[in-house]
């Protein structure tokens, strides 16, 4: 799916960042026997460092010298690329930084959405090749904001059950995709419903309008609009833009409105279509529509129909069950009702405290490679 807006660079200027602790720890391996050979044959300037803490792409994406990069290429799971997107976010030129450093992806961890969106591949050496052939693609980006919090996401937000799964299953990290499937079991087995009041800015509500959209956005070629140039570019200020609807914690937006959900069982708002190699879940998910595809399904359904669902997956028929709601929304505030310290929020895959949170969508505010 061509949503490009350029033509392909030679001799990219590749800014690499190795998390030795990605997935089962094989990245630092990854990166020189099987990515570093095919750079190196594309001639590309590299300047290659290994984080040693959790947080330290930030800081470093915070202070790069953006100047001397084309593309900053995270050799991890999902869990940098967030980190390099926050990063360049919190420079006072962050408009910029976003708009000039294409931050790619070379498959590494246990959740490698981002390279099987952008490349169709989870194998590194496949990701490192459409790398070095890769499009300029401008990304939606997400601001999500708990208390006065701002954090970037460019992949999915989570509460509920799949958010659980992702954090609950940490200490098997062991076993790779697999440990995803065994928290899968667990949970569907205990029902749980995760009771929030939900206000949704939708933009498309139903699944014949969502058809409709993204049929329509797939036949043009590239993007139907260019991301919006805010006009406050002329000041000098290169901040992240101003939240058109503030944060959580102020007053609901006009025309607002909040929803008891009493039984929902997960809530998983996306960028992209691909959460995992096999998970085709925001089928209609396009990286610079401008919009968040919405899903959510209730709690407690039977572990069967759970199950048909999670296969149903594969096939392509997640979309059309009747068990999934499916909305195209640009902003959403979601309150969980029950405190539960075992319960969490999900950020493209990272955990953060379960509390209110609020989001809004900033199209193409990132870039990346495409094929
Ligand atoms: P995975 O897909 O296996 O979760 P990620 O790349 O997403 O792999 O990284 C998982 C976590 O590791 C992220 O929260 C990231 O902040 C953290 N991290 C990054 N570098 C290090 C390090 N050197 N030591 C420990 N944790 C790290
Ligand atoms: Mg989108």
């Amino acid at each position: 799916l061509d949503r490009s807006y350029g033509s392909s660079a030679r001799r990219k200027r590749a800014w690499v960042v190795v998390n030795p602790h990605a997935g089962p720890g094989g990245a630092d391996k990854i990166w020189r026997k099987q990515v570093k050979p095919i750079f190196d044959a594309a001639r590309m300037p590299m300047t290659v460092v290994r984080t040693t803490y959790s947080g330290e792409a930030v800081k470093l994406a915070q202070e790069l010298n953006i100047d001397d990069f084309d593309i900053a290429v995270p050799c991890s799971g999902d869990g940098l690329p967030h980190e390099v997107f926050n990063g360049l976010g919190q420079r006072p030129d962050a408009r910029r930084a976003l708009s000039k450093i294409a931050v790619c992806h070379i498959p590494c961890g246990s959740g490698n959405a981002m390279s099987c969106n952008l490349y169709g591949t989870h194998r590194p050496t496949l990701a490192a090749l459409a790398i070095v052939k890769g499009l300029p693609t401008p990304l939606d980006l997400i601001s999500v904001t708990q208390g006065t919090k701002r954090t970037l996401s460019f992949l999915s937000q989570a509460l509920g059950m799949i958010a659980d799964l992702d954090i609950t299953t940490e200490h098997l990290r062991w076993m790779g995709p697999h440990r995803f499937t065994y928290g899968f079991l667990v949970l569907a087995l205990q029902k749980k419903v995760y009771p929030c009041d939900i206000a949704i800015k939708a933009e498309i509500e139903h699944k014949d309008g969502v058809k409709e959209h993204y049929r329509k956005q797939v036949t043009q070629k590239g993007p139907s609009q260019s991301p919006q140039q805010s006009d406050d570019d002329d000041d000098g200020d290169q901040g992240l833009p101003p939240l058109k609807y503030g944060t959580a914690t102020d007053k609901l937006p006009e025309g607002w409105e909040l929803v008891p959900h009493e039984k929902l069982g997960s809530f998983y708002c996306g960028n992209m279509a691909y959460m995992a190699p096999d998970a085709n879940f925001f089928a209609a998910a396009l990286s610079n529509d401008g919009l968040m595809d919405l899903v959510m399904t209730d709690g407690d359904i039977p572990v069967l129909k759970n199950i048909g669902l999670q296969l149903a997956m594969d096939s392509g028929h997640f979309f059309d069950s009747p068990l999934v709601t499916y909305r195209k929304v640009s902003a959403y505030r979601i309150i969980p009702r029950i405190p539960d310290a075992k319960c969490c929020i999900s950020i493209d895959g990272e955990a953060f405290p379960w509390e209110p949170f609020q989001a809004e969508v900033h199209q193409g505010l990132g870039l990346t490679l495409s094929k």
